[in-house]
């Protein structure tokens, strides 16, 4: 009896220990909640930890001193790996020197960390996609309406006149959208004018604010509206709608980058002419993936993670062009 009872004690008490060693933890700090698009990232972070890793997940609330202390707190209680998604992407290289000192290996993702920083140490990774393709390919959208529309040119001098809503200053998808989706217009021999470009930090009310002050400036010789993302997409939109467009046959082409559920509602009632898919739900899936590996003590590799690793330390998930056609393929 007593015997048995001690074995079944011990028993016990191993499995509760491999099991214990087996649910890693994950720190996980988001640059602020109040995204649409890191909203999407952070579910899919969850949704996959789920059965595999306990995430630590915090706010940043837009602020990097914020962020740093998070960061700190983690390694106190002694998280298995962090998983960032820093709020300044220069910060990265105190974070790395943080991570570095408690042997913590640190995935970051959206925000990517400058090339020296990323060289600081071999257990530091970074998830997202490549900034100039959506660039590129939200160029392309608006290429292909003005190839097939002759009407675009409003004032018919064989220039496309634009406006340009563009996201945070220094991150790279506000940087690189802004230069390839032009690029892509002029690369098809199309002659364009930016008649005003702004930041709007990512965000629909902002984006609608600097939409209306365009359009008092310019009214209706603008042509075509680019947005670095969908969310300034949408508030562009409805301060168009505000000026009469969307009715009748008055029309104005207006492209975003994200393909979020609000911008595919758009673009089914007309109003959104394209967007690009920007995959939260892998782009989370990855981050969640190198970081469980990660913290197993392992090094992730395409037959770990699911995701092929390039150079060592990036995982690249591809964008997709999104219109009235295809979208459906962003469900
Ligand atoms: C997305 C934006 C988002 C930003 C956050 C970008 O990749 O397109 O919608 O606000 O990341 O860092
Ligand atoms: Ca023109």
């Amino acid at each position: 009896m007593k015997r048995t009872a001690l074995f079944v004690l011990v028993a016990l008490l191993l499995m509760s220990v491999t099991a214990a060693a087996k649910t890693p933890t994950i720190g996980c700090a988001i640059y602020k909640f109040d995204d649409t698009f890191m909203t999407s990232v952070r579910n899919s972070i969850l949704a996959t930890a789920e059965g595999r890793a306990q995430v630590d997940m915090v706010d940043s609330q837009n602020s990097q001193a914020f962020q740093n202390d998070r960061v700190d707190m983690f390694i106190t209680k002694g998280v298995d790996a962090l998983a960032i998604n820093p709020v300044d992407r220069a910060a990265a290289g105190v974070i790395i020197q943080k991570a570095m000192q408690a042997n913590t290996p640190v995935v970051f993702f959206n925000r990517e960390p400058f090339e020296d920083d990323m060289a600081m140490w071999d257990k530091v990774y970074y998830v997202g996609a490549k900034a100039e393709e959506s660039g590129t390919i939200s160029g392309q959208l608006i290429v292909d309406y003005w190839l097939a529309n002759p009407d675009a040119d409003k004032n018919g001098d064989g220039v496309l006149q634009y406006v340009m809503l563009k996201g945070e200053p220094g991150h790279q998808d506000a940087e690189l959208r802004t230069e390839f989706s032009i690029k892509a217009v002029t690369d098809a021999g199309i002659k364009v004018e930016c008649l005003a470009e702004d930041h709007a930090n990512w965000d629909r009310v902002r984006g609608q604010e600097k939409m209306a002050a365009f359009l008092a400036a310019h009214g209706d010789a603008i042509e075509a509206v680019f947005a670095n993302n969908d969310d300034m997409a949408l508030g562009a939109i409805e301060a168009l709608r505000a000026a009469g467009y969307f009715r009748g046959d008055k029309y104005i082409p207006v492209v975003g980058v994200d393909a979020t559920a609000p911008a595919l509602e758009a673009l089914k009632e007309g109003t959104l002419l394209g967007t690009v898919l920007n995959d939260a739900k892998r782009q989370g899936e990855a981050t969640l993936m190198l970081s469980y590996v990660l913290a197993m003590g392992e090094t992730p590799t395409l037959e770990n993670t699911g995701y092929e690793i390039v150079d060592g330390q990036y995982v690249w998930v591809p964008y997709a062009k999104i219109t009235i056609d295809n979208w459906e393929d962003a469900l």
